[in-house]
């Protein structure tokens, strides 16, 4: 049975995601953390839409959570036909002032896991000669500003192997497409804004929903790299404007 796994699930841009895939009748394997809010994910899209819906709790900043993922869908026959590395988080310090740990495990989930499930999955879907990976990187990948420098280098990262293996496979039936959001209200958001980097007061950021939908759309139509909204607002860039607006610290 097909299925597609989310990264990330159990909130935001993720759990609109995985409302969407069900919506559109696909079943589901559903993977954050917080097993709690996997099984209200579960619960409501199985009673609302009649799909399955797999949980898998597990922390993807561990170094061997992705190989463990990836054998147990395969344990278990689940083929995964769409795969979305949603699942990232940024730390709101300045380089030298963050704990190495914290700076590690970022780059461990926002890179090293979506590196290797990509990995993983694309190579299962290479072999039955189709499948899709959406990797979920940020507006953040094409600048540099303070206070979240390794974020800001993970998202390139991830945009940068999207395409670089969206091109590697582009005749076999495999697409990868890297989405990058601009500003979307989400636990994410919340943090940052609590740490004074109030980024939301240049534009009106979209809802998780509405940036699932794009992501959602764009992966259905293949296409490599993605944007959301943000760079064309009044002729403003964001390599002008987010340097700035981080820069606004409270205290
Ligand atoms: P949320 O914080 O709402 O969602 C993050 C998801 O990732 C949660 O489901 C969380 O679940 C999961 N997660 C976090 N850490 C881990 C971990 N160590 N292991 C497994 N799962 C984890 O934020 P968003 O929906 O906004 O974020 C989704 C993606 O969108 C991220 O990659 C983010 O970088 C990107 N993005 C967001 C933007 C925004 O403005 N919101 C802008 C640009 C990009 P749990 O806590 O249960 O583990």
């Amino acid at each position: 049975m097909a299925y597609a796994l989310i990264t990330g699930a159990s909130s935001g841009i993720g759990r609109e995601m995985a409302a969407l895939f069900a919506a559109d009748g696909h079943d589901l394997i559903i993977t954050a953390r917080r097993q709690s809010k996997l099984d209200e994910v579960k619960r409501t899209l199985e009673h609302r839409y009649g799909v399955h819906v797999e949980t898998v709790a597990l922390d993807l900043s561990e170094s061997d959570a992705p190989q463990k993922l990836h054998d147990y869908t395969v344990s278990q026959d689940f083929e995964v036909d769409h795969l979305v590395n949603n699942a990232g988080f940024a730390d709101w310090t300045g380089f030298l002032d963050a704990d190495w740990l914290r700076q590690h495990e970022m780059m461990q989930l926002n890179m090293a896991a979506l590196a290797e499930l990509t990995y993983r999955y694309g190579r299962d879907m290479r072999a039955h000669g189709h499948g899709r990976i959406l990797n979920i990187s940020s507006v953040a990948s094409m600048m540099a500003g303070p206070y979240m420098a390794m974020y800001f280098a993970s998202k390139a990262f991830v945009r940068s192997l999207s395409e670089a293996v969206a091109y590697e496979l582009h005749d076999t039936g495999v697409s990868v497409t890297c989405v990058c959001p601009g500003p979307t209200s989400t636990g994410f958001a919340k943090a940052a804004n609590m740490r004074g980097m109030n980024f939301f007061t240049l534009t009106k950021p979209a809802t998780a929903y509405q940036l699932a939908v794009y992501a959602y759309r764009k992966m259905k139509q293949e296409r490599t790299l993605a944007y959301h909204g943000y760079l064309t607002k009044a002729g403003a860039t964001a390599e002008r404007l987010l340097p700035r607006a981080l820069t606004r610290r409270v205290a």
